[in-house]
């Protein structure tokens, strides 16, 4: 009875889903290989039965590995998930395979993700073969139950997915996914690729299926309106670690992390014709493979706090620093992987290509005392010599402050007990000037 009641109460404290310390790394095995990609590196956050827990932050932050994670369709590097107090990370054979009935996934782009050699039937019916549901007879009833419950008709089983539109496959999609009748499914931007209009009907078709089967949503997107209209929680990730995590509405009218505030004033003003977001920050995210040592967003921060000794240094002149930088940052990517050397070639750093060019660009009538003066003079010569990170980590350790040099905690940022990332948070630099404020709103 009370595990009935529970379930029926999204605001009910009962944990369904638990995640300790969790991480994915991709390869990075032997001596020689180049470091792994830190997709999720260490999250931490539960998931309680019924709710619609949303996961926002830019492409390539984590978002979708964390999600297949979860569901086991990736092996984690490290930590814990436990599902109903089962760690499914530990799962293996039958226990596995069963367990696998509890938690499915909709995939993003519904064009690739179904098996266009099958027909919708055979797609929809695929899990319940796989598990051995039941007869022949019940498998082919439940299918058609299925179809119907997403809003297909029954003529739609001999027909093939190529026949469908876009909004309809995702339907497929979704049928196949609650085919086994799961307590969990992962929605890894289940609308992105739609029309606008469609994106509205799927949107409504998985808020009432969450309804009747007492679903708990994983629901993973980039566009922060959808997000905002169907989550009771969201968890902001940028390089594999969850900067911010609270209430929805609570987290978009009053951001903490300046992750958060960086992505929601990027936010275009209400227009009806914009609903898919693109989310566009200054700079480039760091690699996965060489995360920033402290803080992950200490590179892009627009509220990163200043070493002591640079506190009163001209904005200009630490402008052009931090800027120096990050182009010395760029340069040490070039020797982790063939990927970045061409992203480097197509992006934003080629035209300082030269070094002594962009330090000379950069400082040129930037008046700057001679404590600033040496330090680049020698980094500079680092980089000539072929040494980019030697030149980085001289560069951090001279201007580095407490974001680039210490990861921050997750600090309690409301009652409502909403969590954010950031050194800014601690009673230490509570005196610290913010500056951030003034620079989200571009002044
Ligand atoms: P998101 O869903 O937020 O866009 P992903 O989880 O897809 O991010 O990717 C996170 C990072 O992990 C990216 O740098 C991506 O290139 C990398 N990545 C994802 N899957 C793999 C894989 N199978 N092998 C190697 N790297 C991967
Ligand atoms: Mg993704």
């Amino acid at each position: 009875m009370s595990q009935q009641l529970q379930r029926d109460d999204p605001t009910g404290e009962e944990t369904l889903i638990e995640v300790e310390g969790l991480k994915k790394y991709y390869g990075g095995d032997g001596v020689l290989a180049p470091p792994p990609v830190k997709a999720v590196d260490g999250v931490d956050f539960e998931i309680k039965r019924g709710e619609t827990f949303g996961l926002v932050g830019e492409s390539g932050s984590g978002k979708s590995t964390l999600g297949r994670t979860l569901i086991r369709l990736e092996q984690a590097t490290e930590g814990t998930v436990s599902f109903d107090g089962t760690d499914i990370t530990e799962l293996s054979g039958k226990d596995l395979k069963h367990w696998r009935r509890n938690a499915q996934m909709v995939f993003q782009d519904p064009e690739s993700s179904l098996n266009d050699r099958m027909t919708v039937g055979e797609i929809v019916r695929e899990p319940l073969d796989a598990h051995d549901w039941k007869t022949d007879r019940d498998r082919r009833e439940r299918v058609r139950e299925l179809l119907e419950k997403v809003g297909l008709q029954e003529e739609h089983y001999f027909r093939y997915p190529h026949q469908f539109s876009g909004g309809q496959r995702q339907r497929v999609g979704i049928a196949r996914a609650l085919a086994l009748n799961p307590e969990f499914v992962v929605l890894d931007e289940p609308v992105s690729a739609l029309d606008v209009s469609v994106q509205a009907k799927i949107i409504t078709l998985l808020e009432d299926l969450q309804e009747e089967l007492d679903l708990t949503y994983l629901f993973i997107a980039h566009d922060l309106s959808v997000v905002r209209h169907i989550c009771d929680r969201v968890a902001v990730m940028y390089l594999g670690k969850i900067m911010e995590l609270g209430e929805t509405e609570e987290l978009f009218n009053s951001p903490s992390n300046p992750y958060t505030k960086s992505l929601l004033s990027a936010i275009p003003r209400p227009d009806p014709t914009a609903t898919i977001d693109r989310i566009t920050l200054p700079g480039t995210p760091p690699s996965p493979r060489d995360p920033p040592q402290g803080c992950q967003f200490s590179t892009r921060c627009p509220a990163k706090i200043r070493p002591e000794p640079y506190q009163d240094l001209d904005d200009d002149v630490w402008e052009a620093i931090e800027r120096f930088r990050e182009i010395v940052r760029e340069r040490t990517r070039v020797e982790l992987s063939i990927t970045d050397r061409v992203k480097r070639r197509t992006g934003s750093f080629s035209k300082h290509d030269d070094i002594e060019e962009a330090g000379a660009d950069l400082f040129d009538g930037v008046d700057g005392p001679a404590s600033v003066e040496e330090p680049i003079e020698r980094a500079l010569e680092r980089v000539k010599a072929g040494h980019p990170s030697e030149a980085r980590d001289m560069l951090r350790e001279e201007f580095g402050g407490v974001c680039d040099n210490e990861r921050p905690e997750h600090y309690t940022v409301s009652d409502t007990g909403r969590k954010s990332y950031c050194h800014r948070h601690s009673d230490e630099y509570a005196d610290v000037e913010a500056r951030l404020g003034r620079e989200t709103r571009g002044e």
